[in-house]
């Protein structure tokens, strides 16, 4: 089927076409650099900024498929988990679509989005199941098991604070540097020793994992390095004209290793645990070179299979929930009825939203 996804369940305004499993095109318009200044993203300010990127961004999907409006067979929305208004937007503009075009829509999981974004890399075998899926991005950071893409997709486990993106965005403004976080993070780590710093990773005492085996948390961690730059800055303070200047790849690569292992070593637990040699991940945060390198390294050793979709497919966009659409209408799912809305808290397990009863 030839479907049109609308993803806006945060700051970037995706829209994918695709043909099955094949990717038509994949337009992405990004509100990012109006949120830098705040350094994170401002909900109001990213719905209003999805209203103006719609029409542009669907106009410029079409034209790079080289399809027509009334040639779609479906439309899809991410219809939750995301921001209340920036999910509305999306919302809004497909059921409007939809209505329009006289075509059936399908309201989709943003989360399971993420992992049938796997589905359009062409160049490698299909996705077997089960799978373990990571996905860690600004906003979520969730062990899933994937037994089938349509049907059953079990939260393991998430954070319970702030989200593995969220810490590198707070980390940075803590070393002065700008948002998004992430990717200067990563450069200020350049030549840093891994090993300088010995920072806390959450939930990973044996007393916690008892209850909390593939939860992660990273406020703590966050905290940790705040703690450790104080005390540096005093002791610097103190010391006067001899002081040094703050290690600053040391304290980015230690905080970088301590996010990195965590999330490899509760991911890989979970594939030992359930016996399931396949890990896929996904999210923003997979942009990371050294969270790559250690995942594909430590996942070898284990005998786990290793997927990473392109970047492009890994941060939030439309494709990944056309693709998902795409899946649910082949496999004969009947489409969305108009009644849902947007859900911010949307469980995994809703992998599509108030699906029409067939009769
Ligand atoms: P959602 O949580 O809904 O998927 P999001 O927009 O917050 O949405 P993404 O766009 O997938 O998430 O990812 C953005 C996050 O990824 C930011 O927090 C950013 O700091 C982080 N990020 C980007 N590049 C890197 C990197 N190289 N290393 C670590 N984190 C990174
Ligand atoms: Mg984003
Ligand atoms: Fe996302």
């Amino acid at each position: 089927p030839l479907v049109l996804g609308i993803e806006t369940s945060c700051d970037e305004t995706g829209i994918g076409i695709v043909r099955g499993r094949t990717l038509l095109s994949n337009t992405i318009a990004s509100s990012m650099d109006e949120h830098a200044r705040y350094g994170g993203v401002v909900p109001e300010v990213a719905a209003r900024a999805h209203l103006e990127a719609l029409q542009p961004a669907i106009d410029a999907a079409l034209a790079e498929a080289g399809v027509r409006l009334d040639q779609l067979d479906a439309v899809a929305v991410t219809s939750g988990p995301g921001l209340a208004g920036a999910l509305m937007v999306g919302v809004g503009a497909a059921k409007g679509l939809a209505v329009s075009l006289d075509k059936p829509l399908y309201a989709v999981n943003h989360l399971v989005g993420h992992i049938a974004a796997d589905i359009l890399t062409p160049e490698s075998e299909p996705l077997e199941y089960p799978t373990i899926a990571l996905l860690v991005s600004g906003g979520h950071t969730s062990l899933l098991h994937v037994r089938d893409l349509t049907t059953d997709v079990e939260l393991l486990g998430e954070t319970v604070d702030d989200a593995a993106g969220e810490a590198f965005d707070k980390v940075a403004r803590l070393l002065s540097l700008p948002y998004p976080g992430g990717p200067e993070i990563d450069r200020a780590a350049v030549g840093g020793d891994p090993e300088a710093i010995r920072f806390p990773r959450g939930l990973s005492r044996a007393s916690d994992l008892a209850k909390h085996r593939y939860d992660f948390s990273f406020s703590g961690l966050k905290t940790a390095v705040a703690r450790w730059v104080e005390r540096f800055e005093a002791e610097a303070a103190a010391a006067g004209d001899e002081a040094p200047a703050l290690p600053i790849a040391d304290v980015a690569a230690s905080f970088r290793e301590a996010v990195v292992d965590v999330l490899v070593t509760k991911a890989l637990a979970a594939c030992a645990d359930l016996g399931v040699p396949r890990l896929l991940l996904g999210g923003g945060v997979i942009a990371n070179r050294r969270l790559r390198e250690v995942a594909l390294a430590r996942a070898a050793e284990a005998g786990v299979t290793v997927r990473i979709p392109p970047l492009s497919l890994c941060t939030d966009n439309g494709a990944m929930i056309a693709a998902l659409a795409a899946e649910l209408i082949s496999s004969g799912r009947p489409p969305s009825t108009l009644a849902f809305g947007a859900d911010s808290t949307l469980p995994v397990t809703e992998i599509q939203v108030a699906e029409a009863v067939a009769v």
